[in-house]
């Protein structure tokens, strides 16, 4: 439903029934891009309960919110104990890669996950430009990625694809966590269950689209509903790529491990420790354990000293690849973290 001049359909009359089921204090969480947004939403939101008869103390979860894995409600219900948190912008994620210490139900918070549905299209032309450069790039059977965002765009850009002569694939999603072609930045199973030559990425950023090639190391062509152009990716995903394995092939040696242990609540994944801390000990080596929920390179470094040669990061497996990668030690996603353990360079295990 659209609110004010936010350029996302935002499901109010949904939160509206959920805040009439019950909910007398109701937290909304949405990534930072949306935030700019978030005051106009409350008061679309007010509008909507004063119409109802409905009252209830709406507010804003202000601080960085990086996925559904970052849902805070522990934090949450110690302290303002809301009834309900609308997350906005993302879809649950996926129960298999964490293991949440506390279940929100469990503590009587209740949560909705409501799709920011982007309103950005320029027109249908720019496809073109896209499938000409999937066409350089020797892709003619091409896969569709993207986020939660631009879903509702899938099957048109399917079709437009094939009247560029393009054989489109749009790998079937799993509820309730994937809709059809849908990715996160450390999940895509979706695009690598199908048989493809290349992907065209639909929507805005880098973050995705290289975590989609170092998924699946075939050709990635951004197509941006944002800026209205499409873009090869796939040479800024060979370095990226190339960067990994040096870093791989740095920690190949290492005997003494830094193993960080995610501590928000989608991160935490005592299986991935577990098997991690097993690998350095049948290799003959060390490993001490690192809690961290916002991990940065201040942090890091303030623990950082001689004894560590490496550090795996089991949070969020983007921390390596994004803001780690110059680190002066290698700083390893679980799936590298596995090669250098077990000296297995191939294939390039990415994420997990
Ligand atoms: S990529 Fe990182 S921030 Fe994004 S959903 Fe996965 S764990 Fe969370």
């Amino acid at each position: 439903m659209a609110c004010g001049d936010i350029p996302y359909n935002i499901d109010l009359p949904r939160i509206i029934d959920a805040i009439e089921a019950g909910a007398r204090r109701v937290v909304l969480q949405m990534p930072d891009g949306l935030k700019q947004y978030s005051s106009q939403l409350l008061d679309c939101l007010e509008e909507h309960l004063a119409r109802r008869g409905l009252e209830a103390e709406v507010m804003v979860h202000m601080d960085h919110n990086y996925g559904a894995c970052d849902l805070q409600y522990g934090q949450l219900w110690a302290t303002i104990r809301p009834d309900l948190i609308v997350h906005i912008g993302h879809s649950p994620y996926p129960s298999g890669l964490a293991s949440p210490s506390v279940e929100p139900r469990e503590i009587g918070v209740r949560i909705l996950y409501v799709p920011a549905v982007s309103l950005h299209w320029p027109g249908d032309e720019f496809i073109g430009e896209a499938a000409r450069l999937l066409r350089e790039r020797g892709v003619a059977r091409v896969g569709i990625a993207t986020t939660s965002q631009h879903i509702h765009r899938v099957r048109h850009v399917a079709k437009l694809l094939e009247e560029h002569g393009l054989e489109p694939v749009v790998p079937r999603g799993f509820a309730p966590y994937f809709s059809d072609a849908q990715v996160l930045g450390c999940d895509y199973r979706l695009p690598r269950r199908v048989s493809v030559d290349g992907f065209l990425y639909v929507g805005g950023g880098v973050f995705h689209p290289l975590g989609l090639y170092l998924a699946t190391l075939k050709p990635v062509v951004k197509l941006d509903p944002y800026e209205g152009r499409a873009e090869d990716l796939t040479p800024q995903g060979k370095r990226l790529y190339k960067v990994r394995m040096y870093k791989v092939g740095e920690a190949l040696e290492a005997r003494r491990w830094g193993i960080i242990v995610g501590v928000k609540t989608g991160q935490y994944r005592p299986w991935l420790v577990g098997r991690l801390k097993r690998l350095v000990r049948e290799k003959g080596g060390k490993y001490k354990l690192l809690a961290s929920e916002n991990l940065s390179r201040e942090t890091l470094v303030a623990v950082d000293d001689s004894w560590y040669e490496a550090f795996a990061v089991t949070s969020c497996p983007r921390l390596p690849t994004d803001d780690y990668w110059d680190y002066h030690k290698p700083v390893l996603t679980p799936g590298e973290a596995v090669m250098a353990l077990t000296g297995k360079l191939e294939p390039y295990l990415f994420p997990w």
